[in-house]
């Protein structure tokens, strides 16, 4: 979805960048259900990435920031790549329980164990249930029950995936059809011409109140629609308080306001966008190729809400980088 890779520029936020982002949420963030130092998908806070465990030093940070800021149902997402050995990761856990932290999502799909070995995500699952006594999500737990029924070891390629599960192993889950989907595995969907989701606006999507993710440049980013920005989150007081100016944001403007068509037309006009001849699996996949084009031919600091530019950078990239 957010086209990661390690050939990103390494662009870590700042503390005090972290420090004014996490004061201003503080006041408003849901618990999960069974009160503050649990942890539930769409409640309280996860620090995520890319992957948070590439820096375990500003990770510690975060959480200890999250902490002071009273900040309720804190957890991390993570690939596991780092649990190399039982004792470390361990002590790591530990470190972060004692620092604030009330869980861990552990993140399994056939993507990930292309890269990591499926014991790391297997032993990280086992410490962060004891360590957090129960402050676990394993994010899919269909695909991780997969891999457990078929006796993963080690790696696995998204083809010998597919050849020993079939596509009908990912009915079971939920794969966005958003992102590097749209250019990498568009082969796995049926496709539609443009005019398709010409009606479909994203108001609900870009305007929800749970959810959100905040990158480390600052953009607010909703909906999960990588590649636009709502505003800096490093000012988020006043993007609450002013509201969003989508006369600054016209692309924004068009998907909460009018709709997908007018975009598409936009495009059409401004910028000469030719409708894909092989389709669309998605009306994310036309808005995204819509935007990808824009950001080819439009000055770079035309249409602030296309950002971060670098996102439209990443999106072929072979998996994993
Ligand atoms: S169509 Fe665009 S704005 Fe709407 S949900 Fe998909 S990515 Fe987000």
């Amino acid at each position: 979805m957010y086209a990661c890779s390690p050939s990103w520029s390494d662009d870590w936020i700042s503390e005090g960048d972290l420090s004014r982002i996490l004061d201003q949420l503080s006041g408003s963030i849901a618990p999960a259900p069974g009160g503050s130092s649990r942890i539930g998908v769409n409640y309280g806070l996860h620090f995520t990435g890319g992957e948070p465990f590439l820096n375990y030093r500003l990770l510690l940070r975060a959480v200890e920031l999250a902490e002071d800021y009273d900040i309720p149902s804190v957890f991390v997402e993570t690939n596991c790549f780092w649990c190399v050995s039982r004792e470390r990761a361990e002590e790591m856990l530990l470190e972060l329980r004692r620092a604030g932290l009330d869980g861990v999502l552990v993140s399994v799909n056939p993507f990930l164990v292309e890269y990591t070995p499926f014991e790391r995500l297997v032993l990280v699952a086992e410490l962060a249930e004891r360590i957090f006594d129960g402050g676990l999500i394993i994010y899919q737990r269909e695909f991780y029950d997969q891999f457990r029924r078929i006796g993963l070891r080690g790696t696995m390629s998204f083809e010998e995936y597919l050849a020993r599960l079939g596509v009908n192993g990912l009915r079971w889950a939920e794969l966005l059809p958003m992102g590097r989907a749209c250019y990498k595995l568009r082969e796995l969907f049926r496709r539609y011409p443009a005019k398709v989701f010409f009606d479909e606006d994203c108001r609900g999507s870009l305007l929800r109140s749970w959810h959100a993710h905040i990158d480390n440049y600052g953009n607010l980013i909703t909906g999960y629609c990588a590649g636009l920005s709502l505003g800096d989150a490093r000012r988020l007081d006043e993007l609450v308080e002013g509201g969003l100016d989508l006369d600054e944001r016209p692309i924004l403007g068009m998907l909460i306001l009018e709709d997908l068509g007018s975009l598409y037309r936009f495009a059409v006009k401004e910028y000469n966008y030719v409708e894909r001849s092989d389709g669309y699996i998605s009306k994310c996949d036309l808005c995204l190729d819509i935007r990808r084009h824009i950001v080819e031919q439009a000055g770079a600091d035309e249409y602030p809400e296309l950002a971060p530019r670098e996102f439209y950078k990443h999106l072929e990239e072979e998996r994993g980088g």
